[in-house]
């Protein structure tokens, strides 16, 4: 198909061939006034300028969209529509082009009425009338619409929607251009990543995990200071360059800005507690490019995260080798769980009055054939991250309980049997039936049952360890707070729960001859809990000096190495009940 094209460029419409009713076509006289009042109607602004560039005809958006009055466009030349301090320049280049080519286009930036500068797009072509005279049309468009239209795009694809902060490319980039700029600045990479997000976000909905990561990301902007960079990384994950001075190493920024989980999150009416674990690598001693900085970084996160909660770790040279050495434990531990491989030591404890045994803490025990005995103080914090502590707490309770059943129909002592519970355990939701299924399964007494959690367990959530301890209580087994004075060492919250045994730490009966403040210390707390009808044992008594002073401050128990480390079932029957 084709058509007539007059000198302008346009294409006059042919009729329909063959399609039943023919389109008719405009008159040429028609046409032209169609013409016009499309340009009447059009929102860019259009204009024919004589060939001495004088604007000869102007369309009602014309003056709008330049941000011009209509009576400074009677008359004008074309410069007008070009920015004022430019018409030596863009306007005469044009002007040439027009005069030479015959066509210029063009973006141009100027000022509109109130003095925000807008990008056009101006493009102008030469045509001839019937009596030969040269005409020029030119066609201005308001391209801010665009620019705005690119703007966001621009923004979406560097922002995250949820939170309004840069996203990880943006950072990236925010990180390079930070390492090359003069003068070397200071700085760290911070990694964050929210510790236990995807209970949050099974126990809650998924839009109250959103609630809580804007929160997050709320607190954390008003934790850094100006001239730091915070970005979202990724789900839980967020990212952080930290301003340094010379002096300054970040251990103190990095506590400042984990600070910012310190206080609960308002969520649907609950306080949720949403912790955090940071790694961070510092330019240029742990990396001179973005890449290894982050790595490094990331490393230091996963050490912070095998730590458990709430840890902070800067980048080591070593690091590697220790994350490999979890893994290992990881490893070796899933499957010496799943092989029943794991067994249980029982400890002695005293009654400080009497010098009788009253009752044994189970603790976990790991023989590995290539590594010998491994430490729960190595293994467990592995069990813990790796959500193995459930299945490992588990199989030391059922042991614990079928021993502990055992010896009393043995016609042995009667001895109560405590059991330590990770904070993890007891924010587990079904830890309290399980508890009670065990106790159906092996027929013990509960009476004869305590469990041992530590301190930072209760404060952590004090509402929440309120309900779970007052039904572990109402199942009969009776509640110890264990390694006392690590913590918060406040006697004041307890009152309020149902505890029945402080244990104190180990660290204070070490110094008690020689440290008056520990004594001090170890005295008050059994005053206090005696106040309160709690018994007191006393961990870690190692010598008869540390039994007398205990007994001189009328401690109840006491557990140590000065009567037993803690020792397999038989040994423990044949020394003890022997
Ligand atoms: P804990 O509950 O405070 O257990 C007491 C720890 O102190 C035991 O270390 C014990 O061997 C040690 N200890 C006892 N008397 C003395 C002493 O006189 N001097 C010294 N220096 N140490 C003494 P162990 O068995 O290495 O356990 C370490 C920690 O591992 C335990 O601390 C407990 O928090 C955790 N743990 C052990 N077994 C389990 C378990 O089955 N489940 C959970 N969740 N944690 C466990
Ligand atoms: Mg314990
Ligand atoms: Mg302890």
């Amino acid at each position: 198909m084709s058509g007539t094209f007059d000198e302008a460029g346009g294409r006059r419409a042919e009729p329909v061939q063959g399609a039943g009713i023919g389109t008719e076509r405009p008159d040429v006289g028609t046409e032209f006034r169609l013409a016009r009042r499309l340009l009447d109607l059009m929102p860019d602004g259009a204009f024919f300028a004589d060939d001495r560039f004088t604007l000869a005809w102007t369309n009602p958006a014309l003056g709008r969209v330049a941000g011009l009055p209509s009576f400074e466009l009677v008359d004008a030349c074309i410069d007008a529509l070009f920015p004022e301090d430019d018409h030596e320049g863009r306007a005469l280049e044009a002007r040439n082009a027009l005069a030479t080519l015959g066509h210029w286009r063009g973006v141009i930036r100027r000022r509109d009425r109130r003095g925000a500068a807008r990008g056009y797009e101006l493009a102008v072509s030469a045509l001839r009338d019937e009596a030969g005279r040269r005409w020029y049309a030119g066609h201005l468009r308001d391209l801010s619409s665009v620019d705005r239209a690119r703007e966001r795009l621009e923004y979406s694809a560097s922002h995250d929607a949820l939170t309004g902060l840069p996203n990880r490319e943006l950072f990236s980039s925010g990180l390079e251009t930070l390492i090359s700029a003069p003068g070397r600045p200071c700085f760290a990479v911070a990694l964050i990543d929210l510790d236990n997000f995807k209970r949050i976000n099974t126990e809650l909905s998924r839009e109250d995990g959103d609630r809580i990561l804007k929160a997050v990301a709320e607190r954390l902007a008003a934790a850094v200071r100006s001239g730091d960079f915070l970005a979202r990384s990724g789900g839980d994950e967020f990212s952080l360059i930290v301003r340094l001075e010379r002096d300054q190493d970040g251990a103190e920024a990095a506590s400042r800005i984990l600070g910012a989980f310190s206080a609960p999150f308002e969520v649907a009416g609950k306080a949720v507690h949403a912790r955090a674990s940071m790694g961070l690598a510092r330019f240029p001693e742990h990396g001179t490019d973005a890449r290894t900085l982050m790595a490094n970084a990331d490393l230091a996160l996963q050490a912070s995260k095998d730590r458990g909660r709430s840890a902070l770790n800067f980048y080591r040279p070593d690091i590697d080798l220790e994350l490999r050495d979890r893994a290992f434990l990881e490893d070796n531990l899933r499957d010496a769980l799943e092989r029943s491989k794991l067994s249980v030591h029982y400890q002695p404890v005293i009654d400080v009055a009497s010098g009788e045994l009253v009752s044994v803490e189970a603790l976990a025990r790991w023989y590995h054939a290539g590594h010998g005995s491994i430490s729960p103080e190595r293994f467990i914090p592995v069990a813990e991250s790796s959500g193995m502590i459930g299945e490992l707490g588990e199989q030391v309770l059922r042991t614990a309980c079928r021993q502990g059943g055992a010896w009393s129909c043995e016609g042995g002592p009667d001895l109560r049997v405590a059991f330590n519970v990770s904070p993890i355990q007891l924010k587990d939701p079904g830890f309290v039936d399980s508890l009670a299924a065990a106790l159906l399964e092996t027929g013990v007494n509960p009476s004869r049952l305590s469990i041992e959690i530590t301190e930072s367990t209760i404060c952590d959530d004090l509402e929440d360890a309120a309900r779970v301890l007052s039904r572990i209580k109402a199942l009969g087994i009776s509640i110890s707070v264990d390694d006392f004075g690590t913590g918060y060492s406040s006697l004041a919250y307890i009152k309020n729960l149902p505890v029945d045994v402080v244990k104190i730490d180990r660290e204070f009966i070490r110094d008690i001859e020689t440290n008056e403040r520990a004594f001090a210390i170890v005295e008050s707390v059994v005053r206090l809990s005696h106040e309160m009808g709690i018994k007191v044992i006393a961990e870690g008594v190692e010598n008869p000096t540390q039994f007398e002073l205990l007994r001189n401050v009328g401690c109840d128990c006491a557990q140590g190495f000065l009567f037993s480390r803690a020792l397999p079932a038989s040994e423990l029957e044949y020394l003890f009940f022997g």
